[in-house]
Order: C-alpha cells, then sequence, then structure tokens
C-alpha cells in the first residue's frame, strides 16, 4: 500500500512523500478534531519551478509565479494528486480525508493571507480547524523548519508548496528531518522587500501582504511615478520602511493595482517571495541542496530603482 501511495502520488506530481504515525501528535493537536480515526499522516510535497522564480529575480516576467507556482499548485495540481491517492485508498477500504490550506478562510479575527485578496478572506470561522501546516510538514519528514517559518527541503530548499491526506490506514513512518539546512543566516530576513520578517523570523501578515503586493517601487517595474498619492508618508511605502497596521494595510492594498488578480483571490505577487529566493541562494552557495543545476540562481547583480525616481 505505502509503495503504491508513493507511485501513484509521484506520477501526479509529488516529488517528495513522506508518512507520520499519530504517534507524533499531541492530544492537542487539530488533527483529532478534524478525523480522529487518524493514524498516519501523509505528506505531499512539490517543487516550484526554480525557473519561475528567476523571472522575478531578473525583473522580466512576474505572472508566471503567481499563475504557475501558486495557482495552479494549490488548485489544480496538488489536489489532483491528493485525489488520487485518497481515492486508491477508499478502493482498499480506509478512509481518506485530503487536508489542502483553505486560502480564503482563517480562524484568526484580525489577519490575513498575503497570497490571496485581503478582501476575499472569511476571518473568524472557528469550526473550519487547520493544521498547523508546517509543524505537519516537519513530522512527516518533508523537511525542517526554517528560520522565516518556512519548509527546507534537501532537494528545493524552501520551492516547495506541501499538502497532506489523513488516514486510518498504518503505513509506518519516514524520519523526521535533523535540522541541518538552516544556519540562521539571516538572508531571509534581510532579503524582504518590506521588512516583514522580524529578527526571530516571524512574518507580519499585514505587513507581508503589503509587500507581497508590490508596495516596494524600489523592486516593482509597474509602479507608476506618483503611486501612492495623498500617502503622508508616500516615499516611506515605496522604500519599503513603513510600518503598516492591518488598517493602514487595507488602505495601502486597495490603492495597489499592478496586475489581474489570478482566480480564486490570488494576488499577483511582485516580491516573488525574494525571502524564499534570498533562502534559496544562501543555502545553493553552501552546495547543501541535492538537487543541482548547471548555472547559479543569480547570474548578475541584483537590480533596483531609487525612491528618487518616485519624488
Ligand atoms: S535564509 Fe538563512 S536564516 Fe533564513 S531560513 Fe534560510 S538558512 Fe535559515
Ligand atoms: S519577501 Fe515577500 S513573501 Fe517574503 S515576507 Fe517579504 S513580502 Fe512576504
Amino acid at each position: 500500500m505505502r509503495d503504491k501511495i508513493i507511485e501513484i502520488a509521484k506520477a501526479n506530481g509529488a516529488d517528495i512523500v513522506g508518512f507520520a504515525p499519530i504517534s507524533r501528535f499531541s492530544a492537542d493537536n487539530p488533527i483529532y478534531k478534524i478525523m480522529p480515526e487518524t493514524k498516519t499522516v501523509i505528506g505531499l510535497g512539490f517543487r516550484i519551478l526554480r525557473g519561475i522564480y528567476r523571472g522575478i529575480e531578473e525583473g522580466s516576467t512576474y505572472y508566471q509565479y503567481t499563475t504557475m507556482a501558486v495557482e495552479n499548485m494549490e488548485e489544480t495540481i496538488m489536489p489532483m494528486a491528493q485525489l488520487k491517492v485518497a481515492m486508491h485508498m477508499e478502493e482498499n477500504g480506509y478512509l481518506a480525508l485530503p487536508q489542502r490550506r483553505h486560502q480564503q478562510i482563517m480562524a484568526e479575527h484580525n489577519s490575513t493571507n498575503p497570497e490571496v485578496a485581503y478582501d476575499a478572506v472569511y476571518r473568524d470561522k472557528p469550526q473550519e480547524v487547520q493544521l498547523d501546516f508546517l509543524d505537519t510538514a516537519v513530522k512527516c519528514g518533508l523537511g525542517e523548519k526554517g528560520l522565516h517559518n518556512v519548509l527546507l527541503t534537501d532537494e528545493f530548499g524552501p520551492m516547495v508548496r506541501y499538502c497532506f491526506i489523513l488516514t486510518d490506514a498504518e503505513l509506518g513512518e519516514t524520519e523526521e528531518y535533523k535540522p541541518h539546512l538552516c544556519d540562521k543566516c539571516g538572508k531571509c530576513v534581510e532579503g524582504c522587500p518590506g521588512r516583514a520578517i522580524d529578527e526571530n523570523g516571524n512574518v507580519d501578515q499585514w505587513q507581508c501582504a503589503v509587500y507581497y503586493n508590490g508596495a516596494n517601487g524600489t523592486k516593482n517595474p509597474f509602479m507608476p511615478p506618483e503611486a501612492f498619492e495623498g500617502f503622508d508618508n508616500r516615499l516611506e511605502i515605496i522604500a519599503g520602511e513603513a510600518k503598516v497596521t492591518p488598517e493602514t494595510a487595507r488602505e495601502i492594498l486597495d490603492k495597489i493595482y499592478f496586475y489581474p488578480p489570478a482566480q480564486h483571490a490570488y494576488q499577483c505577487s511582485i516580491c516573488g517571495r525574494a525571502c524564499d529566493m534570498a533562502c534559496y541562494m544562501h543555502l545553493e552557495e553552501k552546495g547543501v541542496l541535492t538537487k543541482k543545476f548547471k548555472t547559479p540562481f543569480r547570474k548578475r547583480e541584483e537590480w533596483k530603482f531609487s525612491v528618487d525616481d518616485f519624488k
């Protein structure tokens, strides 16, 4: 059964498959509310194409990231693999419940998901229990937790997305990572164009939403010179130095429109997850990633516009 699950998952786009027995989850884990019969969590990891990030690194193409690395992965590729595996398990008489991120539904009262429009998020829905995705991925042996709260894998570093299937089948276990990738270098913190990550790696979701959407004009080839007219701190916003609140973030986001959003409320990413790119380059330079490429990710000096262009 386990080998067949791996075979089906990989045939449907998964690159990494891991298994966590229920004994790895403490009694207060949301799993017990979602499916108390769970005996194993199957983790599926999917690479995000390195070439898609390269478009943003070069400033040549942006929309590919949002559509191909976020929307199509979350809405097509990953659910297909989950469904195919789950259907196989049902065929064999087991329960199988896919778990993907609720991109637009959250239990938090006043947080947001930077990947989707803030006003498309349904907040305060505690009955819609979500797994702790990062923690579950680590327990499934897909990777380790990096400083800025992302999954780091041996193969692709942070360039992965992941989802799960809960099942009442007993499928053995995948060894958890002994953390060895994140060396706390801080490149992810420095790499954010909006100072959304503090020195301890905590991400301010509203700050991230503003700069994920491209509020830093020095890294946004689409921003017109008159951007954010009427904001007292417009140059601070454009320089990536404005500290936002949930309220001011909404005001700024209302003025951001550089590209049409994709389906399912996905916003076009202009930062291109610069935090993850910085991390990837660091891990690549150290030579610790097992998936090697013939040329380095960064090929020339990083480009940047001047804040003076917006004065
Ligand atoms: S950039 Fe450095 S500190 Fe941040 S997650 Fe990667 S390895 Fe860890
Ligand atoms: S680089 Fe982008 S995705 Fe990462 S924390 Fe900053 S704004 Fe958010």
